[in-house]
């Protein structure tokens, strides 16, 4: 990469401005956490978002353990408790639609009723945007081109739009295929683990009459779901098939998505047929692989990463929302407590990585309970729910608390 400003007085300017300015990739859940609490700390910071608007909706997420203490210190925690979905129960079905069990939705995901919250995952991005919206700095519909750290104590960024300003500082919070991290450390494939499971995701019309449940139907490696959320109109439908390789054509062509989930699901009973018209016609579809992003280490010079860029644990921990805000929040702490970036970064990565790898551990709990992949595995998971209904709620996951978070405001 070349150098954009050199020793212009742009860099100059930086290195004599007393509030250190931080430049932020990805406004979703770590990227505004993050923004936050850079903010409070008295970093002058600005975000940019490849899209040209928060989005609203979106596929319900949880916030849970550790995660409720970060959002509580934000001041949003009654909010979040507002938007809480409040799921009344969680059937699963037979191949032919009979039920297997339904259970309450925090038997099966770990989280403690009445302190965990589950909300749309736009309503909690719009939650940390409001609360900063007024004090940073909000770029909508560009993102970094280029980022030059050749200039001694600066970075260089050159944005899509053609626009060029230096920073102190970089953080991609840009989500599990982030730019920030190829531009970093090279291709994805380095650190995406492939779990062995391919998804769609989309809307469709709520014509059963579902209401606040979700049901999922399994047979052996397949999986189809759908999600009321409320009293919506509108359904959350969800398709998961196990593939012992990921289908890396398909992963960039739309229609082949759509091809290669209606071919998997062709004899599938239930309502998937239904689904598979709706997928058809959905104009929100969102395809991708059951992954995780494993890196031996979450920065290089003034650059660092956040949230999924650094650590997705899959959707199948239910925890990338709370690894992302209780990382943004640990990330900040480290920033604001130590003024060197290197040992602020080390700080970071040595306080979050054991609680992130405990968080990530949690996936053979989700693929064994949700996707079984064998008949055995099947009737086994299907007898473990049959005993839920019938025994207490299992405790709340220890990975999930298992980070106590340090003060500094
Ligand atoms: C189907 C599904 C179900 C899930 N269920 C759960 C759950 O139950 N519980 C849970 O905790 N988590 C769940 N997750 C995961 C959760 O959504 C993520 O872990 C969480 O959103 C991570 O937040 P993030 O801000 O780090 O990244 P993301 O939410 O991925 O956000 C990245 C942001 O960066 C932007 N961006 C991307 N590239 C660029 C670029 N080049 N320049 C600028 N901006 C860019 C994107 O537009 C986006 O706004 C689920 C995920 C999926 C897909």
């Amino acid at each position: 990469m070349t150098s954009t400003t050199g020793t212009t007085g742009l860099s100059m300017d930086v290195r004599t401005t007393a509030k250190r300015k931080v430049l932020i990739s990805g406004a979703s859940i770590s990227g505004p956490a993050l923004a936050y609490w850079l903010h409070r700390s008295g970093f002058a910071v600005t975000v940019v978002e490849k899209a040209g608007a928060l989005r609203g909706g979106g596929y319900p997420i949880d916030v849970r353990g550790t995660a409720i203490e970060v959002v509580r210190r934000m001041g949003i925690l009654p909010r979040l408790r507002d938007a809480h979905i409040d799921s009344r129960r969680c059937t699963f079905l037979n191949a032919d639609g009979s039920e297997v069990a339904s259970v309450a939705p925090s038997a099966v995901a770990g989280s403690v009723e009445g302190q965990d919250v589950e909300v749309r995952r736009g309503d909690l991005a719009t939650a940390l945007y409001e609360i900063v919206r007024d004090d940073v700095e909000f770029l909508f519909d560009d993102s970094i081109e280029t980022l030059d750290q050749s200039d001694q104590g600066v970075v260089d960024v050159t944005f899509h739009s053609g626009q060029q300003r230096t920073f102190d500082l970089v953080i991609g919070a840009d989500g599990m295929h982030s730019h920030t991290r190829e531009s970093l450390f090279g291709p994805e494939e380095q650190f995406h683990c492939y779990l062995g499971y391919c998804f769609a995701i989309f809307t469709m019309p709520n014509t059963f009459g579902l209401s606040r449940e979700l049901m999922m139907w399994n047979t052996p490696g397949k999986a189809a779901a759908l999600y009321a959320v409320g009293d919506s109109d509108e359904l959350h439908a969800f398709l998961n098939f196990h593939q012992p390789e990921p289908p890396s054509d398909a992963l960039r062509d739309p229609d082949a998505q759509r091809d290669l989930v209606a071919t998997v699901f062709a004899d599938a009973g239930w309502k998937v047929p239904d689904m598979l018209n709706a997928m058809r016609e959905a104009d929100d579809l969102f395809f991708d692989t059951a992954a995780q992003i494993r890196m031996p280490h979450w920065s290089s010079g003034r650059v660092a990463l956040v949230g999924d860029a650094a650590y997705a644990p899959s959707f199948l921990t239910g925890q990338g929302s709370s690894l992302a805000l209780t990382g943004a929040y640990m990330l900040a702490h480290a920033l604001a407590t130590h003024r060197d970036h290197t040992t602020a970064f080390a700080a970071y990565e040595r306080d979050v990585r054991e609680f992130v790898t405990m968080n990530q551990a949690l996936v053979d709990n989700g693929g064994a309970t949700l996707f079984p992949t064998t008949v055995r595995a099947l009737e086994q998971r299907n007898m473990m729910l049959r005993d839920l209904v019938t025994m207490p709620a299992a405790p709340a996951r220890p990975a999930h608390s298992a980070l106590t978070l340090p003060e500094w405001l």
